[in-house]
């Protein structure tokens, strides 16, 4: 096979398609040259060779050394120019180039080919010797650190004397005699570290530099970005080869990086920095300050691109539009001038933001540059969620009690809690908490889940906290140094002020600030550009999306991000408000059906009012209602000063409240008295539940004239008796109160499938149920066998270790839990051809698991309201 791809003016043998072979860089460049743009001629050593190499023993193939020298004399060819010349020499840049773009990997390195001879030969040809000899030490300096692994600092200290000695404080004051002496210095410091003079033949410079690069792909950096980023080690890096053009031959040379548009807003505004009379690596080094390519992002007092150097600024302008229009994307560019000629060394698709990508998603559509489907492709869902958090209203005051590190956009309040238990028990409650830590782990991840923002006082931007808080769309602050935490006392000081448990506070996730109490917030804007994409998301999606909802807040917040109707309301969470919870308690400790009945009559009313605002806000949609589910010691109270205070509000005795809750303690909760079992033993409480979802719906019917359309789902069934008990007793009521109320309205009852046994005989449950929705959170636990609760003890062990791929509670496990759906999905549409198929749980707002929903023809999925867009887009993903 091929091992060396020339590239150059006109004529490069590989192209943008060939990245897995060539790299990004290779395969980018020899498009570029083939398009016309000027690229200096250069070749790319496979990545095949590097598979080889490693594969041999660390051998190249035959046939290498062979076709680089055909390349490199190709090069000669073209510029005019021969290697190791002392006349007229080529120099060459030495480049690694993987098929991602990898840190970790070798540097380049630039102006290879110089030696005592050649550097003579450059001074007298260009006329100008501090340039051959400015060039000479920085060939040394980088061939000696990544090369030959000198250190760093040898360099930079001689650098600094001869500064010193020369009084100049900028690189560019020192002459040529400077950087002479500063070459003696630099070849005695390579002889001393190395043992070996500095090598002066540039063939020996060229293997070394190309053996660099190769032996980078296994040095421990890279390897450990490798693991991170699951890229294979099989992929191996390129080499790329490429004849120098010179940035640093004067002021009207320069170097420079830059974006075709904006990459943090996405405005269609070239964006980029450059610096004068300078070579590529001083960008990147900080050495100097570079300075603003456009006229636009100029400060006062800079001086851009577009005025300095207007005719390669000009010339730079035309290539952003040739390339945006070949490429059809951002591009991030890397260029140098030689004596206002430009040069393209680089060129890829740019990162962005995910404003800028909606924004350049849609403004590449408008303008015809992609198309709509295109444009939906281009965005990351899961980008979205940075969007679609309130900010704070700037103008609201506030009192800033500390700052940490802005470390997951959002601004959130909430009641201070200091353990994830709390945070999860309040939130049930639906209070809005803040977690507040000194630092998070994996035991936190219900906790953090359940709040609404996430404080602590140590760690940094890749924290789990701000890991995890970053993953879930959950605004965090993270290492707040300024802030302690004493756990013992429930109580965290700053700056004098003291907040203790239950009091509010305010996080802002962009900029890291803390605030003391409430601060009203702006909701996002959902217009402009972001509602064109997702409207043209809904035009190419299949599935339909729902929201998990409960609270008007939450069902209003769920319209506005689009959600068509609601696919879980889980009413227990409606229980716990503190006017109801009496009641239920009541309930609970009543010794026989009628006193069940009187505390569940009081409860009625709450019920309806409830459902009359959820129908109110999904007029004319979908509302699933899903029965009682957890089982009923949730709703007592666990310490015992609240057992006391609780049997005395209901006039029973301590003893009896006690007993009670003996009685109602489970070994197994989660597999215990929940879901229908308790509708089967208690039916009076799934029946006040439809008759206020029934008197709810006609009111609604009556006031709007849209009735809404009642879904009432049965939860934990394993056996069709369950569910045809309980419907029966669901139909009874209905009757009842459409013949009181004189109207009927259409209704219907499904059940959740979140049992291996339910999904096994789906078949038979379907031909009494009128829809499924599948219950995948616990569908995973029922399947893998695992309590959730439980899992953080082991589960991330699991995913680290690759025993599985992923967090199953997150993306679902396509290949157990995916399995159950598919047959449960199967096996009801084989008995009910239209039978309605949803999915409620985490998975309805994860990417990969609406993939698999659309890829089994499920009919809509149900999320959480801020995944609503996330999961619109990716539904048009899966569907494009
Ligand atoms: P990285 O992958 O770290 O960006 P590159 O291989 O792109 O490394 O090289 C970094 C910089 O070195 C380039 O942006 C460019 O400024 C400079 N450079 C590389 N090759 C050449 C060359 N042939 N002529 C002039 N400058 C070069
Ligand atoms: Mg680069
Ligand atoms: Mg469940």
């Amino acid at each position: 096979s091929k091992y060396v791809y020339s590239f150059g003016p006109g004529a490069s043998d590989g192209s943008a398609a060939l990245k897995n072979l060539l790299g990004g860089k290779g395969a980018n460049l020899a498009e570029m040259a083939s398009i016309g743009l000027p690229v200096p001629p250069g070749f790319t050593i496979t990545t095949e060779v590097c598979t080889e190499f490693y594969d041999n023993d660390r051998q190249y193939p035959q046939a290498l050394r062979g076709e680089v020298a055909a390349a490199l004399a190709k090069v000669e060819a073209e510029v005019g120019r021969k290697f190791g010349d002392p006349a007229k020499p080529l120099l060459v840049s030495v480049r690694s180039g993987a098929r991602v773009s990898m840190p970790g990997m070798m540097d380049t390195v630039l102006n290879l080919g110089l030696n005592d001879a050649t550097v003579e030969g450059l001074a007298t040809e260009s006329g100008d010797a501090r340039f051959a000899w400015d060039s000479y030490r920085r060939f040394i300096q980088m061939y000696g650190s990544v090369v030959l692994g000198v250190a760093h600092h040898r360099f930079e200290e001689i650098i600094e004397t001869t500064k010193m000695d020369a009084g100049t404080i900028e690189d560019t004051q020192l002459t040529a005699e400077d950087w002479k002496l500063v070459v003696a210095a630099y070849q005695d410091v390579v002889a001393h570290e190395t043992g070996k003079p500095f090598p002066q033949d540039p063939h020996d410079q060229m293997w070394g530099a190309i053996g660099a690069v190769f032996g980078s792909w296994m040095n421990q950096r890279a390897i450990t970005y490798r693991r991170l980023h699951e890229i294979p080690a099989s992929w191996g890096t390129a080499v790329n080869v490429q004849a120098m053009v010179f940035g640093n031959m004067g002021d009207d040379c320069a170097t420079g990086v830059c974006f075709t548009r904006d990459p943090s807003t996405g405005l269609n505004e070239f964006y980029g920095e450059y610096l004068p009379n300078a070579q590529g690596e001083d960008v990147v080094a900080g050495i100097r300050t570079p300075r603003p390519l456009s006229k636009s992002y100029a400060k006062p007092g800079e001086i851009s691109m577009e005025e300095a150097l207007p005719e390669a600024y000009a010339e730079l302008a035309r290539v952003r539009d040739v390339l945006e229009r070949h490429y059809h994307d951002m591009q991030d560019i890397e260029f140098t001038i030689q004596r206002n000629k430009l040069y393209m060394l680089q060129t890829r698709n740019g990162k962005r933001t995910a404003n800028a990508s909606v924004r350049i998603a849609v403004e590449m559509a408008e303008s015809g540059l992609i198309d709509q489907r295109e444009a939906v492709m281009r965005v990351n869902p899961q980008s979205l969620d940075q969007l679609l958090h309130p900010t704070l209203d700037p103008k609201a005051t506030r009192t800033l009690l500390a700052r940490g590190l802005p470390a997951s956009p959002g601004a959130a309040s909430g009641l201070v809690v200091f353990s994830a238990d709390e945070a999860e028990m309040r939130a049930q409650k639906g209070e809005a908490v803040i977690l507040v830590r000194i630092e998070t782990s994996p035991e936190d991840i219900h906790g953090m889940h359940a709040a609404r923002g996430i404080l602590t006082t140590r760690g940094g931007m890749t924290s789990h906290a701000a890991v995890v808080a970053r993953g879930m769309g959950r605004p965090c602050v993270a290492g707040a140094g300024g802030i302690h935490v004493d756990y013992g006392a429930k109580t965290l000081t700053a700056g004098g002020v003291t907040v203790r448990a239950g009091e509010t506070i305010t996080l802002d996730g962009a900029t890291g600030e803390i605030f003391a109490g409430f601060v009203p917030m702006i909701e996002p804007a959902l217009s402009g550009d972001f509602a064109k994409l997702m409207d043209w998301a809904d035009q190419n999606r299949r599935l339909g999306v729902r929201a998990n909802a409960e609270t008007p807040l939450d069902a209003e917040t769920a319209r506005k991000f689009g959600a068509e109707g609601i696919g879980l309301s889980r009413t227990e969470h409606m229980f716990f408000d503190p006017e109801r919870i009496g009641a239920v308690r009541q309930m609970i400790m009543a010794n026989d059906e009628a006193g069940r009945r009187t505390a569940l009559a009081k409860l009625l009313p709450y019920q309806r009012q409830d459902f009359i605002e959820l129908f109110r806000i999904m007029a004319g949609l979908p509302v699933t209602i899903r029965l009682l589910d957890p089982p009923l010691h949730e709703f007592l109270p666990h310490a015992e000063e609240e057992l006391e205070e609780v049997a005395e509000a209901l006039g029973v005795g301590i003893e009896a409240m006690r007993q009670r809750a003996g009685e109602l303690a489970e070994a197994n909760p989660m597999l215990g008295h929940r879901g229908c079992r308790l509708g089967i033993s208690f039916p009076e409480i799934y029946e006040m539940q439809a008759r206020a979802i029934f008197e709810a719906a006609l009111d609604v019917a009556r006031e709007t004239g849209a009735a809404p359309v009642p879904e009432i789902m049965i939860p934990l069934v394993g056996m069709k008796r369950e569910l045809d008990i309980t419907r029966a007793q669901i139909d009874e009521v209905a009757k009842s109160v459409f013949a009181t109320a004189g109207r009927t309205l259409d209704y219907s009852v499904g059940t959740m499938i979140e049992l291996p046994r339910a999904a096994l005989t789906a078949d038979t449950i379907a031909q009494s149920a009128d829809f499924f929705s599948f219950g995948t959170n616990d569908l995973t636990q029922t399947v893998f066998g695992l309590s959730r609760d439980d899992a953080g003890k082991f589960l991330p062990k699991y995913v680290e270790s690759g025993i599985l791929p992923k967090d199953p509670f997150v993306s679902i496990d396509v290949e157990g839990v995916g399995a159950m759906v598919r047959i449960a999905a199967e096996k009801g549409r084989a008995t009910k051809p239209g039978l309605k198929l949803g999915i409620c749980g985490e998975h309805g707002g994860d990417p990969a698991s609406i993939t698999f929903c659309e890829e089994i023809g499920l009919d809509y999925v149900s999320c959480s309201p801020y995944r609503v867009p996330v999961a619109r887009l990716a539904a048009a993903q899966a569907a494009i």
